[in-house]
């Protein structure tokens, strides 16, 4: 197969990132994150970090125009030529829209979008119990403990959650999912690109279930 060019469909919380850095390190394709790239932008104070802010916080989407340039822009780069894994994009059917034009017209082609689901109830939990450390490490109260309630191992440093993090704005996160990308599931199913995974499994669990699904898409590709 010449590119693999993946998306992550599914809830907040479902484990898209989790799979996603496993399946960068088994092919070895740039792991494009757009709630990682607004907030790189928010951190380093840009324009489009200002633009994105206030909407993030809220739990809401940043709007179309201010998220889609940057990511067929990104996609176009050197190290996606052999493939990519979107995670968070295409979260709207004009988003798609788009990068399916822009696909297109480069003469690529999507090879799957991957849906992980999970209800509701379950990735409020992981996503509200998530706590960061300054070096960026991730814990869960309970799932993930620190030694010490709320202190980094690493460095004794304060742990902190995510604006977004917090249970009301996830369930605000899951009724705009609900509303904006939930559509995308028939989007791709009606072109033959949708396949399902249950995102209540362990992620190992999950990852095997990915594997061997693009193992089956590549065999496809060589008949
Ligand atoms: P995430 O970490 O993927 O859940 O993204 C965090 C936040 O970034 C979302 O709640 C949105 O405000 C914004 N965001 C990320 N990806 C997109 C996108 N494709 N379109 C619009 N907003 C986005």
């Amino acid at each position: 197969m010449a590119e693999l060019n993946l998306i992550l469909l599914g809830p907040p919380g479902a484990g898209k990132g989790t799979q996603a850095g496993l399946l960068t390190e088994d092919f070895g394709l740039p792991h494009i994150a757009t709630g990682d790239i607004l907030r790189a932008a928010v951190a380093a104070q840009t324009e489009l970090g200002k633009e994105a802010k206030r909407y993030m916080d809220a739990g809401e989407l940043v709007p179309d125009s201010i998220i889609t340039g940057v990511i067929l822009d990104r996609i176009g780069q050197d190290d996606a030529r052999d493939g990519f894994l979107l995670d968070g994009f295409p979260r709207t059917v004009d988003q798609a829209d788009s990068l399916g034009a822009a696909i297109e017209q480069t003469g690529r082609r999507l090879t799957g979008a991957f849906l992980i689901s999970a209800p509701d109830d379950v990735v409020v939990k992981r996503i509200s119990g998530r706590r960061i450390g300054k070096s960026g490490r991730i814990y869960h109260v309970d799932f993930d403990p620190p030694k010490v309630a709320g202190k980094d191992d690493d460095d004794g440093s304060e742990l902190v959650q995510r604006d977004d993090d917090r249970e009301e704005t996830v369930r605000k996160r899951l009724a705009v999912y609900r509303r904006q990308t939930e559509p995308l599931i028939a989007y791709y199913d009606d072109l033959g690109l949708l396949r399902r995974f249950d995102g209540t499994l362990g992620p190992s669990e999950v990852h095997a279930h990915i594997r061997a699904a693009i193992s089956t898409l590549q065999r496809e590709e060589e008949i």
